[in-house]
């Protein structure tokens, strides 16, 4: 089976986003990029993640022209490939509807510096404005949005997040999460004090070495 190990994290990755409450039903979607073929991995539209077999992951090429799997590809495929197109770091994309992001999403606010974790977005996380889901539109303003961020809110629909690994993207999608709900949280009993820009300069330059990273 081409792209078997793209496949399989599809699947392995589908089941943990609903698993950790990232994603509800057959809400959101993943997708992973093969850079040495030019060839995406993603999920198909409307899945069951408990169902979704590694041979139903629909592979396209960075145009979206499909190569194999005889499911229809998610509706997202646009978005998935924009961001590809636009970043050369990129090689996983993990789509997701989770609460506290979609919550702020729905209010058409960013989340600001409001703990040090939103360095997994960058200096904050930027909203794209609204356009109706699956749209070349709606393609058009993620990727208007993402520019060097590794995670960013949709209007009234959900979050994304990017990164060169599936692990990468997944680690940003649940930490987004985290960090909304504490956004929420503290909005809800009294005014969060957001960390000024130098101090997420500082984080962001300690997560290059945080954990069993190289040094340098
Ligand atoms: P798909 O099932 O087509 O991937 O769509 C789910 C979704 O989240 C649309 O934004
Ligand atoms: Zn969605």
């Amino acid at each position: 089976m081409t792209l078997e190990k793209e496949r399989k994290a599809i699947v392995r990755f589908g089941l943990k986003m609903v698993e950790s409450g990232l994603t509800t039903g057959t809400g959101g979607n993943l997708s992973m990029l093969d850079r040495a073929s030019g060839q995406v991995a993603i999920s198909p539209s409307g899945i069951e993640y408990g169902a979704l077999q590694p041979e139903e992951v629909v592979l396209t090429d960075l145009d979206g022209n499909i190569i194999d799997g005889a499911c229809k590809p998610s509706s997202e495929l646009g978005f998935h490939l924009s961001l590809y197109n636009q970043r050369s770091d990129v090689r996983a994309v993990v789509h997701t509807h989770s609460p506290y992001a979609t919550t702020i999403a729905c209010l058409g606010w960013e989340i600001p510096a409001v703990h040090y974790l939103v360095g997994f977005a960058g200096k904050k996380v930027p909203i794209a404005p609204y356009a109706t889901f699956g749209t070349p539109e709606l393609a058009q303003k993620v990727a208007d949005t993402i520019g060097a961020y590794n995670a960013i809110l949709l209007a009234n629909h959900g979050m994304l997040a990017v990164g060169s690994t599936m692990d990468a993207a997944f680690a940003a999608a649940e930490e987004i999460e985290f960090v909304a709900r504490i956004y929420y949280q503290t909005k809800s009993i009294g005014t969060p004090v957001i960390l000024p820009e130098e101090e997420m300069a500082t984080v962001l330059e300690k997560f290059r070495t945080y954990g069993q990273k190289k040094m340098g």
